[in-house]
């Protein structure tokens, strides 16, 4: 294991763990869902943070947790409902397996939701990270959670790529049992905020002396993402204070059941009232957005008053139009 490998000392895992902590307690960013030991509070946090930066997540772990603040709350809800919630979040299947999960919690474990990593990963949507998260965080079991961040800090830590039951075990040889949680979000914000993807501050690491990467010439660990550069054209109908919106297929795999505005098949004469930029995953968008025209055919369409469509599920990008057109709050 990396742990036993990098600091083979007792003494040296010691230091290696103070240094972390003290770090941690004096540089760790106030969020939300540092500030409560709620084991549902810490769940919704961390399955709006997959694939999610924290900035992004803030106002929606907010807003979920007013609108559903236990998870009686959310099982009561059906899964439009949480969607709308969740609407321009993106990856919208951690909504609906979050409302799956919550259904189990409340069903077979009292509204409780299982105080061990194993438990917790039979429950929809829950993998080993989120797992461990969890069960560390918020009931102090002793394993270790390795995110993209972690990730980073071992293989720059040990100078190789770890991968697989390498990089779990390493994590797992260095994690201080006697404060899992603590550790584990350490170890996430040291990735985060010092040992950076492009440019790790290794003067300010609090590790630096136990890492084989502490010149600065760190590891460069991600090849650059390829972003695709995509248009679309959209159509923006009103009549009577309705507006003209999409469904989405249910069987489909791309946000299935979600509303958004139609797909334009020919804009006509007519020249876009809006044109916005909007990017989904590895693919920028620029979509133009039209008053007029004929919709693609084979699109579930209907009129939908303004003020219910606030509350539908409604993709990112037809939120964040009909928002710019303050058209919806
Ligand atoms: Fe990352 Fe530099 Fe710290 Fe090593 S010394 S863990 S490369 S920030």
């Amino acid at each position: 294991m990396l742990g036993t490998v990098l600091l083979k000392r007792p003494s040296e895992l010691r230091s290696f763990r103070r240094r972390l902590a003290s770090w941690y307690q004096a540089n760790r960013r106030a969020l939300p869902w540092r500030k409560t030991r709620d084991p549902y509070r810490i769940w919704v946090s961390e399955i709006m943070l997959q694939q999610t930066r924290v900035a992004a997540v803030l106002e929606y772990y907010r807003l979920f947790l007013q609108r559903f603040p236990t998870v009686h709350h959310l099982v009561a809800a059906s899964e439009a409902e949480v969607l709308a919630v969740w609407s321009g979040l993106g990856y919208y299947r951690r909504a609906r397996m979050l409302h799956k999960a919550a259904r189990v919690v409340v069903a077979e474990h009292d509204g409780r939701l299982p105080r061990t990593s194993s438990l917790l990963r039979k429950l929809p949507g829950i993998g080993r990270y989120t797992g461990n998260a969890i069960a560390s965080i918020a009931f102090g079991e002793p394993v270790a959670a390795v995110d993209g961040n972690v990730e980073r800090v071992l293989s720059r830590m040990g100078q190789s790529m770890l991968a697989g039951d390498a990089l779990w075990n390493a994590a797992q040889g260095l994690l201080d049992p006697t404060a899992p949680g603590d550790f584990n979000q350490a170890m996430m914000e040291l990735g985060a905020t010092v040992c950076t993807p492009k440019k790790p501050s290794c003067r300010a690491c609090p590790v630096m002396k136990y890492c084989a990467s502490k010149s600065g010439i760190a590891l460069s660990l991600t090849p650059p993402e390829k972003r695709v550069q995509r248009s679309a054209s959209l159509l923006l109908r009103r009549r009577a204070g309705k507006i003209l919106l999409s469904r989405r297929a249910n069987y489909g795999t791309l946000m299935p059941g979600m509303w958004e505005l139609p797909q334009l098949a020919t804009a006509g004469a007519a020249s876009p009232i809006l044109k916005v930029r909007h990017s989904i995953t590895i693919t920028n968008w620029r979509v133009d957005v039209f008053p007029s025209g004929e919709a693609m055919p084979n699109q579930h369409l209907r009129w939908i008053a303004a003020s219910q469509a606030e509350t539908l599920p409604l993709t990112g990008l037809t939120r964040k139009i009909l928002r710019k057109l303050n058209i919806i709050a």
